[in-house]
């Protein structure tokens, strides 16, 4: 089925924020989209109505925006295949149910939760492994496999809850074709009779999810390993429902793992561990005790979304090459699922600041000068667009995020007032403070537009050679007298963009107070 049209979807439930591996999905699905010139969908899941969490479904959207996955159908945007929220789609799923049980692949249950309880203990009790509602256990139950016909039409017509559940063979091998795994095969008897139908109407995920694949047209589906062991029953319902020839393929995605490679990344890791494990920041209550909660979100801790796409893009994938920098374009054009792995990817918080620092820094002065405008206007500290787009430039190097700026470069607004200690211990004595004073007295007046960094340094070697010293023995103490800090950028265009009257004030009052 060459020619099909690529039709891809992300379809997450709304029972909470989006994970940054959720993201990671959403990622993969577009870029394929984008790749093979496809359709990039967003459903959402929302038929487990007691998981539901008011608000995630606009952080989702949120998140998605945020990094730059553009949709192409969407609830928010509509489309041909609209409703896109199966909450929305309730009606569409019944007629299904029903034709399965016509065509003798699915039954009703009629099992009260507590024969449920019953059968499970029996189970226990018999030591079998994993007590399930199957093929062997459906004989002993409450359905319409084991009870007469008039009688499962009366419990019918008598509005007795019900549920209704596939009816997977006993032995019957299910294979399928996985684009990342290759050959999965997986035996029936390991598959449970799941609920199709909920006793409220409601259909269950794995009916939604194939019904609404297949009315939508989609021809990849592509989601988390965590979905795997859903996908031979997935496989089961395509045929049932005489779905088989236009099934998706599937691709299912290596898990992320917590940074020191033990077990899977949750959702509860990222306050554990110091990073964030969603793209935006998340207020909720504690499902416990109903406290407020917040979880810290990549956009708020200062990450470009460029930087974090980037980063996510190479967890489960590369591109074969040396190349680690891409926008996305180029993920567009590099992108192939046969390059994704299937092997667990690691977690790691250092390389996403990589990342991070590299966009900074690729950034012109010009867009970066607002973060640092923005932190001096809360503290109240007037600057020119000029001035700040001076400072970002000598300070991009120097930083990992953009609240660094304002951390780092208060000094060009603040005299110091301290000061590094451990070089006024080494480099202070009464010759350097002789030197500096003479640079202070030598350095041109404010208003002499020439005052560059290459005339201060010109200035500052002349007067230490004047003074019989060596740049190298003055050059720290400068730096601590003009900033009080021990490094920081070049140090001449520091002076230059504070100005020489203002370093002349700093070194005389540096000299006075250390002497
Ligand atoms: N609603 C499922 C989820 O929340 C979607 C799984 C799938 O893509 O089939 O992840």
């Amino acid at each position: 089925m060459t020619d099909r049209p690529v039709r891809v979807r992300f379809a997450p439930s709304p029972t909470g924020p989006l994970h940054i591996g959720g993201v990671r999905t959403a990622l993969y699905n577009y870029l394929l989209a984008r790749k093979l010139g496809g359709t990039m969908i967003l459903r959402i899941e929302d038929t487990d109505q007691n998981r539901f969490v008011p608000g995630a479904e606009d952080y989702i959207r949120e998140s998605l925006e945020w990094v730059g996955i553009e949709l192409d159908e969407s609830p928010w945007k509509g489309g041909p295949h609209a409703p896109y929220r199966q909450s929305e789609r309730k009606p569409m799923y019944r007629e299904y149910a029903d034709q399965l049980i016509r065509d003798g692949y699915a039954y009703y249950a009629f099992d009260t939760p507590e024969e449920l309880d019953v059968m499970r203990e029996r189970l226990q009790a018999a030591k079998v492994p994993n007590p399930q509602y199957n093929s062997i256990t459906r004989a002993q139950m409450r359905n319409s496999l084991t009870l007469p016909e008039d009688e499962v039409k009366a419990l019918l017509a008598s509005d007795t809850p019900y549920v209704i559940r596939l009816k997977v063979p006993r032995k019957e091998e299910v294979r399928f074709q996985d684009m990342i795994r290759g050959w999965v095969v997986v035996h029936s008897s390991a598959i449970d009779d799941k609920v199709l139908m909920k006793s409220d109407g409601m259909p269950t995920y794995h009916l939604a999810n194939i019904v609404d694949d297949h009315l939508m047209d989609i021809s990849h589906v592509i989601r988390g390993e965590e979905w795997l062991p859903s996908a031979p029953l997935h496989v089961l319902l395509y045929r049932y429902l005489g779905w088989e020839k236009t099934m998706p393929q599937f691709a299912h995605l290596p898990l992320l793992l917590k940074p020191d490679g033990t077990g899977k990344l949750s959702k509860r890791d990222g306050d554990r561990l110091g990073f964030p494990v969603f793209a935006l920041e998340w207020r909720g209550t504690d499902a416990e005790t109903g406290e407020p909660t917040l979880s810290k979100g990549y956009r708020e801790e200062g990450y470009l979304p460029e930087a974090l796409v980037n980063f996510l893009a190479f967890l489960g994938w590369n591109p074969g090459t040396a190349q680690e920098i891409f926008s996305m374009q180029e993920l567009i054009e590099a992108f192939s699922i046969d390059r994704v792995s299937k092997s667990p990817a690691k977690f790691d918080q250092n390389k996403v600041k990589w990342f991070n620092e590299h966009y900074l820094r690729a950034k012109s002065d010009a867009e970066l000068a607002p973060y640092l405008l923005t932190a001096l206007n809360e503290h109240g500290i007037a600057c020119t667009q000029e001035k700040a787009e001076q400072i970002v430039g000598v300070m991009k190097e120097r930083v990992s995020f953009p609240q660094d700026f304002w951390q780092e470069a208060k000094y060009f607004f603040e005299a110091p007032t301290t000061y590094d200690e451990q070089v006024v211990a080494k480099k202070w004595n009464p010759q350097v403070a002789a030197v500096l004073s003479a640079y202070a007295d030598a350095l041109p007046d404010n208003s002499e537009p020439s005052a560059n960094a290459e005339v201060l340094k010109a200035i500052f070697t002349q007067t230490v050679e004047d003074q019989g010293m060596k740049p190298g023995q003055v050059l720290q103490a400068l730096r601590v007298a003009a900033t009080g800090a021990a490094a920081g950028p070049d140090l001449f265009e520091t002076l230059a963009i504070l100005g020489t009257g203002e370093v002349a004030q700093r070194l005389r009052a540096a000299i006075e107070r250390l002497g």
